[in-house]
């Protein structure tokens, strides 16, 4: 039997499939954008640093070789700093193989944090923070209630390059409907040069019901585009990229299309075939040319 026990459903990015999981924080802190039911049911909260080293301390003793570990909830970088070296010191020691400590981060978190701040973490083998920016656009991220503005999340990710902290971002196709896509696609293609972030991930939207989002596109105030749309609008963030070394990944369950490159070496043919698939209304074996392992 699993020697943790989870509380609620806990969410992990794909590329933590094989790490071992520990919930430092319950929920997300904000916990207010209207597509998202994530953590709807968890009010935020800390846990205990004792129920945390009971656990490092269990699953060492049961899994020794870990070398990857996830720190959930919805954003534990909320963590006050002194409790989140302690578990990362605490990771360092009780895991000889360890490799690398990640977890999801709000931009708020990261104007919560210096720049020392996230040195210290880094030092302490914090090696990639996950960061949902959405989106780049100011009105879009009042619609669905961010809490930021782009100004914001380049200020706070700005903190993470200086302290070399890689960030995974993640912006959602389709948030600003049909009519705002190409607005969005613009705005977040410069902030996202801003960032110049080494690993992104666009995700599709969908509508989760009990979320605000939900409830408007069944009263007809929001219109999602369709998955041509979506597929228009990678097209047009991915035309305006500028990023010195970035793996660009589409390819979560969410994507009609599946697509993986590292951006440095293939953005003229990604945009080349994507051209070409839109133009063709037809996929062919893009598929497999994309996801072959980097
Ligand atoms: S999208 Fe992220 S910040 Fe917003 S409520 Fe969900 S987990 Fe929290």
């Amino acid at each position: 039997m699993f020697p943790l026990k989870y509380e609620g459903d806990v969410f992990r990015p794909p590329s933590e499939a094989r790490s071992l999981i520990l919930q430092a924080t319950v929920g997300c802190s904000h916990n207010r954008c209207t597509f998202c039911a994530m953590y709807k049911r968890k009010k935020y909260r800390e846990r205990e640093l004792d129920e945390i080293m009971e656990e490092i301390a269990l699953t060492s003793r049961l899994m020794p070789r870990t070398r990857r570990v996830f720190l959930a909830d919805g954003n534990a970088l909320a963590m006050k700093t002194e409790k989140l070296l302690r578990i990362l010191q605490q990771l360092e020691k009780s895991f000889p193989a360890l490799e690398r400590v990640s977890l999801y981060g709000n931009p708020q978190d990261m104007l919560q944090k210096s720049t020392a701040e996230l040195r210290d973490f880094k030092q302490n083998k914090l090696g990639i923070i996950y960061l949902g920016i959405e989106s780049g656009s100011a009105a879009v991220l009042e619609a669905v209630n961010k809490g930021v503005t782009p100004r914001e999340i380049a200020a706070g990710a700005a903190r993470a390059k200086e302290a070399g902290v890689p960030l995974s971002i993640t912006v959602i196709n389709g948030l600003a409907g049909a009519d705002g896509s190409a607005g969005h696609a613009r705005d977040t293609a410069r902030l996202l040069n801003e960032i110049d972030p080494e690993y992104l991930g666009l995700l599709s939207l969908m509508a989760v019901p009990g979320t605000t989002l939900h409830r408007r596109i069944r009263k007809g105030l929001f219109s999602p585009p369709g998955p041509w749309d979506l597929l228009k609008e990678i097209q047009m963030i991915v035309s305006d990229l500028r990023l010195t070394d970035c793996v660009f990944r589409a390819n979560h369950a969410s994507n009609y299309l599946p697509l993986k490159t590292v951006l440095s070496r293939e953005q003229e043919k990604l945009l080349a075939d994507l051209n070409r698939i839109i133009e063709q209304k037809a996929p062919g074996s893009l598929k497999s040319e994309y996801l072959r392992g980097l």
